[in-house]
């Protein structure tokens, strides 16, 4: 890549706290790297050498990772909501130089050297300052430092692989994703799809000058075709394109299949584990974790099962009872759609029109405002990735801006399936200017279409509340170090918690009396509408909670193994896992293993069970609101000071107890699913 004549101009090497997102260019990523790589590397040779470590060397290093960061996660977002060739060509080459940088800084042993200094000499008494050191020192030890000769190589080299490997996953999946249409030329196909989606697809037939309609495996039409297409053979179509992506079966078998790289990126996390003396990747990753050890996890799983498993089974026979017939899984999303009419009399799509997207963001961040006392005001901003990204202020009551959001809602190719938060800005008050900590929020909404605004189905609401949960908890945080500030630090089995937590407010009467209005007639959801999506959170519960069961066993059992694991052997395990908590099986041809993108390509590996986990947090912490009254001031500012203001700077059992004054129960869960009797003395 050739190098940029002027380097200054790169956007990527502006110190403004905003990315110039539209003006950063491929050509951009790679000099703007390599020049902050080498920069930083320099600084943190000069940090290795320090005499006297102190709270002012700590708070340089926390500046080295700031400008890394400053650089490289405008990058990776892109590279997540606009991934296109030269894009991503930019960011995979990029991804061995940033690696190598951060496998470099964790086996440094002069800087590991000192952050025990800074342990035992005792000059270190706030806190937050002795919880950097200990994690840091923690960190060093999971990143190889204590390793030698050979091994210390080797683990660079797999580090160096598996990144690679997981971007690949990503990327795989994206475009096995993207090639898929499925050209539909009779009515009887199409049959009860939601309009909206029928005419985006003869929209997109017409544009490729064919008849009837063409539709896409984005994620709102594979939702809409499972749950409403009344034809069973499209529905199948679907089911089979959606789960043989990125695999050796199905339309495109052997295109972008994953099975490769699911077995390298097993062997390489397991042959880390063992450099670092562990004995499995499941056991490395505990040590990071809030449970405490393996067997815990695995007891929590089967627990879960257990008690659900029944409740499931039920399910499953009211579904099959409905269609009258042994159910495929194809069938599940569609019957239960149907159960839903017929048991509460609810329908999403009836529902859309009160859920206009702007309608409900005003009735969340109104939400915010009265819970944590917060304003979000949208500002103009021209830098943005994509016409339809909006950009939020966010404020104290006395007008005080403490950060800031940038949204991205649409579905759209080149963009990662799913809805996330992840890191703009850091909060950060050790320079001498405070930088504001900004979160994007990312989900795959279905757009506006003609003159209709998009209108979200109430299960969009609820992913929208839990992103905005992961968004206030990195925005809110009072933790001036920016490796503990918001998310940060937070062990990964509790980090779900504000999300989750937050989910449960999109169910509550006051909340849905603001978020959901018609988006014609500004009339709001008929109160009887109200008690029954209340009472929808039990219904199919139990299914609902198996398959979360399945995903979570499956990730940390697989990520168990002491030995090195085929591909066979992974789809074996998947059976008998399904065998052991699922009530349904899917065909042979199933490949679900190779879209599992939140264990293969994202942080969740041996940490899928941490959603399950954080679940029994953010009841528990629900339950509190419902004890005290769901907009009780003082309820939510102590949440907000014990939880998602201490970011990593607490252990998150302590933040929890200093929230809810004991350990965490598991009743509050299993009352909010179903599995136990409600306390009807519950507010
Ligand atoms: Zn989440």
């Amino acid at each position: 890549m050739r190098e940029l004549t002027e380097i200054d101009g790169n956007p990527l090497l502006d110190p403004g706290l905003r990315p110039r997102y539209a003006d950063i260019r491929p050509e951009h990523v790679e000099p703007a790297v390599r020049r902050i790589i080498s920069e930083q590397s320099a600084q943190l040779d000069a940090l290795s050498t320090a005499q006297n470590p102190d709270v002012a060397w700590l708070a340089a290093l926390e500046a080295v990772y700031e400008a890394v960061n400053h650089v490289w996660s405008p990058v990776s977002h892109l590279n997540a909501v606009n991934s296109s060739g030269e894009l991503r060509d930019a960011y995979n080459s990029c991804i061995p130089l940033i690696t190598n940088f951060y496998t470099d800084l964790g086996q440094n042993r002069a800087l590991y050297d000192r952050f025990a200094t800074l342990r035992d000499n005792g000059d270190a008494t706030d806190p937050v300052v002795r919880q950097i050191v200990r994690l840091g020192l923690r960190d060093f030890e999971l990143a190889g430092v204590a390793l030698e000769g050979t091994a210390r190589e080797r683990y660079k080299a797999v580090m160096q692989g598996l990144a690679e490997c997981q971007a690949k996953f990503e990327q795989n999946l994206m475009d096995a994703t993207d090639a898929f249409t499925h050209h539909a030329l009779s009515e009887h196909e199409i049959a009860d799809i939601p309009a909206d989606i029928v005419e985006r697809a003869a929209e997109f037939a017409r544009e490729k000058q064919l008849d009837g309609w063409l539709l896409r495996l984005d994620p709102p039409t594979y939702q809409a075709v499972m749950t409403h297409a009344s034809d069973g053979n499209i529905r199948e179509t679907f089911y089979r394109a959606w789960n043989t992506r990125a695999s050796d079966a199905g339309p495109n078998a052997g295109e972008w299949d994953n099975g490769p790289l699911i077995e390298e990126i097993l062997a390489l996390r397991r042959e880390a584990a063992e450099l670092l003396g562990f004995e499995s990747y499941a056991e490395q990753s505990i040590a990071t974790k809030m449970a405490k050890s393996t067997d815990e996890v695995v007891e929590f799983l089967r627990d879960l099962a257990s008690r659900s498993k029944d409740f499931a089974i039920e399910e499953l026979s009211r579904l099959e009872r409905l269609a009258d017939e042994p159910l495929q899984p194809w069938d599940i999303a569609y019957f239960s759609e149907q159960l839903k009419e017929s048991e509460l009399g609810l329908s999403d799509e009836a529902l859309r029109p009160y859920f206009p997207l702007d309608g409900v963001l005003k009735g969340l961040f109104e939400l915010a405002e009265r819970l944590f006392e917060i304003e979000l005001v949208e500002q103009t901003y021209e830098q943005c990735w994509n016409d339809t990204v909006r950009y939020y202020s966010l404020r104290k009551a006395n007008g005080e801006e403490i950060g800031g959001l940038f949204t991205d809602f649409f579905a759209r190719p080149n963009k990662r399936g799913g809805a996330w938060m992840d890191v703009c800005s850091n909060h950060s008050a050790l320079g001498k200017t405070r930088q504001l900590p900004i979160a994007h929020l990312v989900c795959n909404f279905s757009a506006p279409f003609g003159e209709t605004p998009s209108l979200l189905t109430h299960n969009d609401v609820v992913t929208l509340f839990h992103e905005f949960g992961h968004s206030i908890h990195h925005l809110l945080t009072e933790v001036e170090w920016p490796s503990l500030a918001g998310i940060n630090g937070v062990a990964w089995d509790a980090v779900e918690l504000p999300s989750q937590f937050l989910e449960n407010f999109a169910y509550l009467p006051e909340v849905l009396d603001s978020i959901g209005r018609h988006y014609e007639s500004n009339e709001s959801l008929p109160p009887e509408v109200m008690q029954k999506l209340q009472r929808s959170r039990t219904f199919l519960a139990g299914l609902a909670m198996v398959r979360q069961l399945e995903f979570g066993l499956f990730d940390f059992l697989l990520h168990s193994a002491e030995d090195k694991q085929s591909l066979a052997q992974v789809h074996a395990l998947m059976d008998k896992v399904r065998n052991e908590v699922a009530v349904i099986y899917p065909p042979q041809y199933n490949r679900f293993a190779n879209s599992f993108s939140h264990i293969f390509a994202g942080g969740y590996a041996a940490g899928y069970y941490s959603y399950k986990w954080a679940e029994v947090l953010a009841a528990d912490s629900f339950a509190a609101f419902q004890e005290a009254g769901h907009f009780d001031r003082k309820t939510a500012q102590h949440f907000r000071a014990s939880i998602l203001a201490v970011g990593g700077s607490q252990d998150a059992i302590d933040a929890f107890v200093a929230f809810r004054g004991r350990t965490p129960r598991l009743e509050p869960l299993l009352e909010q699913s179903g599995i136990l009797p409600q306390d009807i003395n519950a507010a």
